[in-house]
C-alpha cells in the first residue's frame, strides 16, 4: 500500500504545479516591466533585470543578471540596438522563450530626423540607416506600441494559459484612454518644438505631433558632431530642452541659457515611478506633463 499512496501523492504533484506556477518574465528595462506587470497581474511573476534608473546604452552584464536569465521562462526586451548586452546571452536561447519587440510588425516607428526637419517614411526606418542616423528604441513612449506589447506577451505566454486572452484587449481600451489625456494637457502647451540631450523622444514627438529640433547624443547614446551641436545652439525659435536624469546638468543649464529654452528634466525610463496597477501609465503621464511644462503649459490646477 505505502509505495502506491506515494506514487498517487508524486503524481499529483507533478500535476498540480504547472497549474499553480505563475511564469517567470524576466523584462530587460522598467518600462517593459510596467506594461508586463499592467498585462499579466498576477499570472505572472515580472522580474526587471537592469536597476531603476540605469541607461541601457553601454550597459554590461553581472553574473547574478545571467542567474537571473537562465531560470526565465520568458525574456523581454527591445532588441540588440537598445540591450546591446543580451545579444550574446540570448543566442542560445530558443525562439519561444524570447520576445524581441523591435521586431514585432505591430510596432509603429517614427520618421527618421535628417538634420533640417525633413521626414523619411521609407520601410526600413527602425533599423540603422546608411546615413548614419541610429533608430529611436525607446519605443515605449508611443501608447500603441505599449498595447503591442502587451499583447504579444499575452500570445506568448498562453501556450501555458497563464493570463487570459482578454487582458490585452482591455490594455489597449486603456492605452486609448491615456492617448486621448495626454493628447489633452499637450494641448494646452503653446509649443510644439523642442531640442533635447539624447534623442530618446522620437516615439513620443511622432505620436504627439511634437517637433524634435535636434539633440546632443543621438537614439544610440553617441554624441553628434560639433557642427549639429553649433547648429542647434544658434537656433532662436527653441523655447523648450528636454534633460533626462543622467545629463549633465552644468551643459544643459548653458545650452538652455543659450537658446533661451526652459529646460526640463524628462525621464524616458520612469525611475521614479511605483510599480504597480496602471505603473506604465503613470510613466507616460508624468513624461507627458513634463512636456507640457516645457513647452508652456499653464500649471495643473
Ligand atoms: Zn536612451
Amino acid at each position: 500500500m505505502k509505495p502506491a499512496l506515494g506514487s498517487l501523492l508524486l503524481l499529483i504533484s507533478t500535476l498540480a504545479l504547472p497549474a499553480g506556477a505563475q511564469p517567470l518574465v524576466v523584462a530587460t528595462v522598467k518600462p517593459l516591466a510596467l506594461i508586463a506587470r499592467d498585462v499579466l497581474g498576477a499570472g505572472a511573476e515580472v522580474r526587471q533585470l537592469l536597476p531603476d534608473g540605469t541607461s541601457p546604452h553601454g550597459y554590461s552584464l553581472r553574473p547574478s543578471q545571467r542567474r537571473l536569465l537562465a531560470s526565465a521562462d520568458l525574456i523581454l526586451w527591445v532588441g540588440p540596438g537598445l540591450e546591446a548586452f543580451l545579444a550574446d546571452a540570448l543566442g542560445d536561447r530558443p525562439a519561444g522563450r524570447v520576445l524581441t519587440v523591435a521586431t514585432l510588425p505591430a510596432i509603429h516607428w517614427p520618421p527618421l530626423e535628417h538634420g533640417a526637419g525633413a521626414d523619411d517614411h521609407g520601410a526600413d526606418v527602425h533599423s540603422d540607416t546608411a546615413d548614419g542616423h541610429a533608430a529611436d528604441l525607446h519605443l515605449w513612449l508611443d501608447p500603441r506600441n505599449a498595447a503591442a506589447i502587451a499583447e504579444a506577451l499575452v500570445a506568448a505566454l498562453n501556450a501555458g494559459d497563464a493570463v487570459p486572452g482578454a487582458a490585452a484587449a482591455g490594455f489597449r481600451v486603456q492605452m486609448a484612454q491615456l492617448e486621448a489625456e495626454i493628447r489633452a494637457r499637450l494641448a494646452q502647451a503653446p509649443e510644439r518644438t523642442f531640442a533635447a540631450d539624447h534623442a530618446a523622444f522620437g516615439h513620443f514627438a511622432a505620436r504627439f505631433g511634437l517637433s524634435p529640433a535636434g539633440h546632443l547624443r543621438d537614439a544610440a547614446d553617441h554624441a553628434t558632431g560639433a557642427r549639429s551641436v553649433a547648429v542647434l545652439s544658434a537656433r532662436t525659435d527653441i523655447r523648450c530642452l528636454v534633460a533626462e536624469p543622467d545629463s549633465q546638468p552644468e551643459r544643459m543649464r548653458h545650452l538652455a541659457a543659450r537658446l533661451g529654452a526652459r529646460l526640463q528634466v524628462v525621464d524616458a525610463l520612469g525611475a521614479g515611478v511605483a510599480a504597480g496597477d496602471g505603473g506604465y501609465a503613470h510613466l507616460l503621464t508624468a513624461v507627458a506633463e513634463d512636456f507640457a511644462r516645457c513647452l508652456g503649459a499653464p500649471p495643473l490646477p
